[in-house]
């Protein structure tokens, strides 16, 4: 994925339906790296179970089960944010196809600008996101 440069035009903002082309281009490169690193994650996953598998080691005496435990624990919780934030970049891109992108889903103005390059993905405005 080729990182390209946004076209940028004075008029736009967000909200306005034309000219969202970045956003699309953005949102796509905030999906693929949200893939990539589930990928990674649930590869680690998959390879902490399987070792931890076949060394059955016993969790109370072995401080290294302990490690284990956490490790997994830890990378779940790190899976589900990724899952969920693919969800986020989902309906995203889904609100640009509707045109209701860059409104806020809960007042309904606008959502600033600034808070959108931060977080192409989210669907709420600064003062609803509290
Ligand atoms: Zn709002």
């Amino acid at each position: 994925m080729t990182p390209a440069r946004p076209l940028r035009t004075a008029a736009w903002y967000p909200g306005r339906v034309t000219g969202n082309q970045h956003v699309t281009q953005l949102l796509a490169a905030e999906r693929a790296a949200t893939v990539e690193r589930l990928a990674g994650l649930e590869r680690e996953r998959a390879a902490i179970i399987e070792s931890s598998g076949s060394a059955a080691t016993d969790d109370e005496h072995d401080p290294e089960g302990a490690t284990i435990a956490f490790e997994r624990q830890h990378l779940a919780a790190l899976i589900s944010q990724a899952r969920g934030q693919l969800a986020q970049i989902d309906a995203a891109m889904a609100r640009l196809a509707a045109g209701s992108y860059g409104r806020c889903e809960s007042c309904g103005r606008p959502i600033g600008a600034a808070r959108l390059a931060a977080r192409p993905a989210t669907a709420v405005c600064i003062d609803c996101a509290g």
